[in-house]
């Protein structure tokens, strides 16, 4: 896709710090990083987030995660790992090429971040749970 900046770094138009690519996929290392070692599994295929690709893509990206995931713990001999993907403005995203998070964690690095706490009551959570339900189906 044109003007898509994470379209030119996975199909190598514009050079960048590779830590792997196949085919389908080039992981990166992110340029403001979160911490040392921080890394974006990219498809090759464009697709904004992961309502745009297929479930292949998708899971690839996730199996390839894992896989970066292990190498950065050895490598860089981090105590855990975040592995976080926004799809849309409102949940974070600011690159608009679906990309997985690959962020190595160590022992006091920074104060852990809570999951917000919504303060959903029992009756919200159940009718939420129903209506996701019906369209699991
Ligand atoms: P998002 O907020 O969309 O989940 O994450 C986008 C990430 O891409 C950010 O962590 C940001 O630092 C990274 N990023 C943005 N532009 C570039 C770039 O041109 N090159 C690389 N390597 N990373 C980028
Ligand atoms: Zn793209």
């Amino acid at each position: 896709m044109e003007n898509c900046i994470f379209c030119k770094l996975a199909n190598g138009e514009i050079p960048t710090n590779t830590v792997y690519e196949d085919e389908n996929y080039r992981v990166i290392m992110d340029a403001n990083p979160a911490n040392i070692g921080h890394s974006l599994v990219l498809p090759k295929k464009h697709g904004k987030d992961i309502f745009e690709l297929d479930s292949e893509t998708v899971a690839g990206a996730h199996a390839l995660a894992k896989k970066v995931a292990e190498a950065a713990k050895k490598a860089l001999d981090a105590d855990g790992i975040n592995i976080l993907q926004n799809n849309g403005e409102s949940a974070g995203q600011t690159v608009m090429h679906f990309h997985i998070h690959v962020i190595p964690r160590f022992k006091n690095d920074w104060p852990s971040m809570p999951m917000h706490q919504s303060g959903a009551t029992d009756e919200e959570t159940k009718a939420a749970c129903a209506k996701i339900g019906e369209f699991m189906k």
